[in-house]
């Protein structure tokens, strides 16, 4: 189990105190985590000759305020995008701001993410806390959320998520942590073997929006059912990778509870990262819309495809489509999911 240390990160903007709190095992892991944003800022695991750090972000706090990546972030209340920017729950219709085009993508420009948490050590976990008030980027109902980080002595980071509302209203929590598994040394993920257990994934759109239709990927460059580099196909011609610029896609995860999901390794650093969660869906983002983001930590540019998300969700859009199962919790209701993601280096 891990000791918690935690120290003064900065003030934002707006007067509020920030702090970082490095969650450290006995493996001299380090998980560094901002009550700014719930954002994990750095991954530090020991390697043969030295330390690498496996996630992208800042080393400033402005950095992150300004920020449009999510680098590390909780996204909430709703991950992902809304089409149109708006949904009805019973009657009435609610509107969010079109941050992504005409749509609303991880529920707006002041989410989560950009919002400071109550944070308290409880054992060997971070808490933090969050309420979101009813009206706050345009969603009903008070929200209360919880998201707790602990780290163990086999180098698994959880992240369990909670939330209650006291009307119903869209939960779909996620992070949108960028992995490069060959820490700072590597420009891009092109490389890294991948394999998602998934048959399927949620068709979108040219706006990156789902239609509704969920494809088998048997025989697309979308198949990871079998470890595949993710630059291997990444420039294929069919119309959902054009879409996406690339992966950007919702996977439809086999089998239920909490599971192994995803597993990601790199040959260069002898580095895997394995995925468990149990949620329905994970969103694959092979970081399409990097570009020259020149205040990377450690002085490092990052440029088009420099990290990978995988982003263990709710099906996208829910609240807009009825097919697919929903994203609403009701009044009263506990939320909980969790997600946990394990490096394990040769
Ligand atoms: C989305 C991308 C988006 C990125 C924001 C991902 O979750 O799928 O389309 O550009 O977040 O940095």
């Amino acid at each position: 189990m891990s000791t918690i240390i935690k120290n003064t990160f900065g003030i934002t903007l707006s007067g509020e105190s920030v702090y970082q709190y490095s969650l450290i095992n006995s493996k001299n892991t380090i998980v560094n985590v901002l009550n700014y944003g719930g954002i994990i800022k750095n991954i530090i695991i020991q390697v043969a000759n030295g330390q690498k750090d496996l996630v992208l972000g800042y080393d400033n706090l402005c950095d992150y305020e300004s920020d449009t990546y999510y680098f590390g972030a909780i996204i909430g209340r709703n991950s992902n995008r809304i089409k149109n920017a708006e949904f009805k729950l019973g009657r009435k219709k609610y509107t969010l701001e079109k941050n992504d085009g005409n749509n609303n993508l991880h529920s707006g420009s002041e989410g989560f993410h950009k919002r400071v948490w109550n944070s308290s050590i409880s054992d060997n976990s971070l808490i933090l806390k969050y309420t979101s008030p009813n009206g706050e980027e345009g969603f009903p109902g008070n929200l209360t959320v919880t998201v707790e980080y602990t780290l163990n002595d086999d180098n698994e980071l959880k992240l369990k998520y909670t939330a209650k509302s006291d009307r119903d209203t869209v939960v779909n929590l996620t992070n949108h942590s960028y992995f490069n598994l060959d820490g700072q040394i590597s420009d891009d993920i092109l490389n890294h073997e991948l394999k998602i257990n998934a048959n399927s994934i949620t068709e979108i759109n040219n706006e990156y929006i789902p239609t509704g239709r969920i494809i088998n990927v048997k025989a697309t460059p979308f198949d990871f059912n079998s470890p595949k580099k993710i630059g291997e196909r990444i420039n294929s011609e069919s119309k959902q990778m054009v879409y996406g610029n690339g992966y950007d896609h919702n996977y439809v995860l086999n089998g239920s509870g909490m599971r192994t999901v995803a597993e990601v390794t790199s040959k260069k650093s002898k580095i895997t990262l394995t995925v468990k969660t149990d949620m329905p869906c994970m969103q694959f983002y092979s970081g399409n819309f990097l570009d020259k983001v020149v205040n990377g930590k450690y002085g490092k540019v990052y440029t088009k495809r420099g990290g990978f998300c995988l982003e263990a969700q709710r099906y996208p859009d829910a609240v807009n489509i009825i097919s697919f199962p929903t994203s609403i919790l009701l009044k009263g209701q506990e939320y909980e999911s969790c997600t946990i993601y394990k490096f394990t280096n040769e």
